[in-house]
């Protein structure tokens, strides 16, 4: 089942759009099973869950955080992560940044832009994430690489809405980007991957859809 669920959405996928499995909630010997596939590149939610998953899986894994970040815990996560996904406040682009230095490197990101009409707690207004992204142009945040944009659309099965929130984002990234070029466009998950292609998507995010749904204990 997950090897087809695997080559099934690894398949349908256009050749430059990236693929971020997302193995939250899922054991390490399930993890290993989509790697022996070939898949590097995964995406883990919580702060401890990544870290022990890192340190029993191959080296040559890149891990993606998409799931909120407590300052607290950048500390620990910065060399561990191959890029930050949910940057969703200026006061945790600043801890990044700050632990970066400390610890001597330079951490890649996108910011997190609330696209949803109301669900989503997390994310930064496109006002903020302009007034970062200047900022980081100007040369601010000099331990920092921004990649680009992640976003996360409501949650329905009205596409039209789905659509709108992709392709509003996919304006913003454009506006940014002609500002300093931009590569990564995250949107879109398993119930809605093929909408935020088709709107400009260079990078999905897919947990059920390969792995089958999660535990209902954890989200
Ligand atoms: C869990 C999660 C996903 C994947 O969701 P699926 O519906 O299982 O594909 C994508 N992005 C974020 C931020 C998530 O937390």
């Amino acid at each position: 089942m997950l090897k087809e669920n695997y080559f099934l959405i690894k398949n349908s996928l256009p050749a430059d759009v990236e693929l971020v499995a997302v193995s939250k909630t899922h054991p390490v010997e399930t993890i290993r099973k989509i790697y022996d596939l070939g898949q590097r590149v995964f995406g883990e939610n919580r702060v401890q869950e990544l870290l022990e998953k890192h340190d029993k899986l191959p080296a040559d894994i890149e891990w993606h955080l998409i799931g909120h970040l407590q300052t607290n815990k950048v500390k620990q996560i910065v060399k561990r992560v191959h890029m930050i996904q949910s940057v969703d406040s200026e006061r945790l682009l600043l801890e990044i940044n700050r632990q970066a230095q400390r610890q001597g490197i330079i951490v890649t990101i996108l910011l997190q832009v609330k696209i949803a009409a109301e669900e989503s707690k997390y994310g930064l207004e496109e006002s903020e994430a302009e007034g970062l992204f200047r900022r980081y142009t100007d040369g601010e945040f000099s331990n920092i690489k921004i990649k680009g944009l992640m976003g996360m659309a409501t949650f329905t099965e009205d596409n039209n809405i789905v659509k709108k929130e992709f392709q509003r984002l996919k304006l913003f990234f454009d506006k940014l980007s002609s500002l300093r070029n931009l590569d990564t466009l995250s949107m879109g998950m398993s119930n809605d991957y093929e909408a935020a292609i088709a709107c400009g998507a260079t990078s999905v995010r897919i947990g059920s859809a390969i792995f089958g749904q999660r535990g209902s204990s954890l989200p």
